[in-house]
């Protein structure tokens, strides 16, 4: 049915977690390969697609976020990579992208909503394009594509994040996740980092303490983010956060480049508490949420 003309439809994006970073060394290409353990979390932007010949330009993207509303967006690269390749989508697009994740944060909002854009359209066209191809493809928009185009709810990445090895995560997390209000610029984060060494011993720990019901104890000496020091240098906020959180008993640590922060609580209630305290006494967004399971 390629070609054919289609009604508006949603797609929900979820934000990720990196519950383990590691920077692994400078790659020829100028990027870091990585090794890190993502985990898709129930925070999500909302995208709403609908067909508008009227349009004069290929697609119109609008927020309510005004500075997402650019031509390098990746909902707008992932149509334009569609086009030119496969013809799809034939016509015009309006895009309505409600931002809930806050961008600039190491949540993935961006990526995310780049991939759901991509594999939501070769959905809706009936684009004869297998997933993997469209996992694959999505490497081309950003590093952290690939994870949500897989829409696995959690998995080991590795080299730039287009290798994806899916990890099955039944154990539902409480999460509190605080965003300082700040934003730090990932190249520059990669700029101060000193790449350390790959420990496969310290992500499969961590991988069963997830698991099993290890207590958030056992889990807080797993975490780990090799661009957390190089972050709370630009933005001493991050520093604060994680202190917070660990004064308050979770198991925090930072996630991607930044300069958002979640803490792993004991259970739901705690989770809402420590939410509570964190908007009492710092600034920014704060909200409670539970990995996909
Ligand atoms: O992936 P993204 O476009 O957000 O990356 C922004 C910058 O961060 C890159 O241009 C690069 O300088 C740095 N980076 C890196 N290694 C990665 C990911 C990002 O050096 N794996």
């Amino acid at each position: 049915m390629a070609g054919q003309s289609v009604d508006r439809w949603v797609v929900r994006a979820p934000a990720k977690l990196n519950l383990y970073l590691a920077v692994l060394g400078k790659r020829a290409d100028g990027f870091h390969e990585l090794c890190s353990l993502m985990v898709a979390i129930d925070l999500y932007d909302t995208l709403v697609f609908r067909p508008a010949s009227e349009l004069a330009e290929p697609v119109q993207l609008r927020s309510n976020v005004a500075a997402v509303e650019t031509g390098d967006n990746l909902v707008v690269r992932a149509i334009e990579l569609l086009r030119k390749r496969c013809g799809v989508p034939p016509e015009p697009l309006r895009v309505w992208l409600q931002k809930r994740i806050p961008i600039g944060a190491g949540l993935g909002g961006g990526s995310s909503d780049g991939a759901a854009t991509l594999l939501s359209i070769a959905r809706r066209y009936g684009l004869a394009v297998s997933h993997a191809q469209l996992v694959s493809w999505s490497a081309e928009l950003g590093s952290d594509c690939p994870f949500f185009a897989a829409e696995c709810s959690a998995a080991v990445v590795r080299g730039r994040g287009e290798q994806l090895e899916p990890v099955p995560l039944p154990r539902q997390l409480d999460i509190v996740v605080h965003w300082p209000g700040v934003h730090v610029s990932t190249a520059q984060v990669f700029a101060r980092v000193r790449p350390g060494r790959a420990d496969q011993r310290q992500i499969t720990a961590l991988i069963d303490a997830l698991q099993q019901e290890a207590s958030v104890e056992a889990i807080s000496r797993l975490l780990r983010n090799d661009l957390v020091d190089a972050a709370c240098a630009i933005a001493p906020p991050i520093a604060r956060s994680l202190s917070f959180m660990r004064d308050h008993g979770l198991a925090a640590a930072m996630t991607g480049s930044g300069s958002a922060v979640f803490g792993i609580a004991h259970n739901r209630q705690e989770a809402i508490h420590v939410g509570q305290q964190l908007r009492r006494h710092l600034r920014g967004f704060v909200t409670v949420v539970r990995n996909l399971g």
